[in-house]
């Protein structure tokens, strides 16, 4: 699996942290940065839904 942010697109809301801390961080920037590569023990479903809940769309994944 691979996550990514598109931080041109982020606008820092911090809802994809509030979400799945595990997995997403605001950077000192204020925007959204993956925070780990290993997604082994992160719930699938709530990565799902920290990106269906981006409200720009900015976080892609790839199963
Ligand atoms: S939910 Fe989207 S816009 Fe908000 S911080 Fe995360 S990536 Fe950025």
């Amino acid at each position: 699996m691979k996550v990514k942010v598109n931080q041109d697109n982020c606008i820092g809301c911090g809802a994809c942290e509030a979400i799945c801390s595990e997995v997403f961080a605001l950077n000192d920037d204020g925007l959204s940065t993956v925070i780990t590569d290993n997604f082994e023990n992160v719930d699938k479903d709530t990565i799902k839904e920290a990106t269906e809940g981006c409200p720009t769309s900015a976080i892609e994944i790839e199963e």
